[in-house]
């Protein structure tokens, strides 16, 4: 799962750092630091950050996955 944040929307409640701290991390006051890649055990943290988030600022792109394609050799 990949996860944006709008940080133009973002202000700094610093719900989601509370929520999931092993993905988002407060700098400072203003500024979220987050990683942009969840990985299935921080998943339903995140989820529960992103409904807590005040002002929504927390996109989740549910998109699985996809395994490296390889297997696409034609012609020949
Ligand atoms: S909960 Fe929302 S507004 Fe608060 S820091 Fe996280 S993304 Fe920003």
């Amino acid at each position: 799962m990949r996860l944006v944040v709008d940080l133009n929307r973002c202000q700094g409640y610093a719900q989601c750092a509370y929520l999931a701290p092993d993905v988002f991390t407060m700098h400072g006051e203003e500024a979220l630091l987050y990683s942009p890649q969840v990985g299935e055990t921080q998943r339903e943290n995140v989820m529960r950050a992103a409904a807590a988030c005040p002002v929504q600022a927390i996109l989740l792109d549910q998109v699985e996955e996809r395994a490296a394609e390889g297997a696409g050799s034609r012609g020949g």
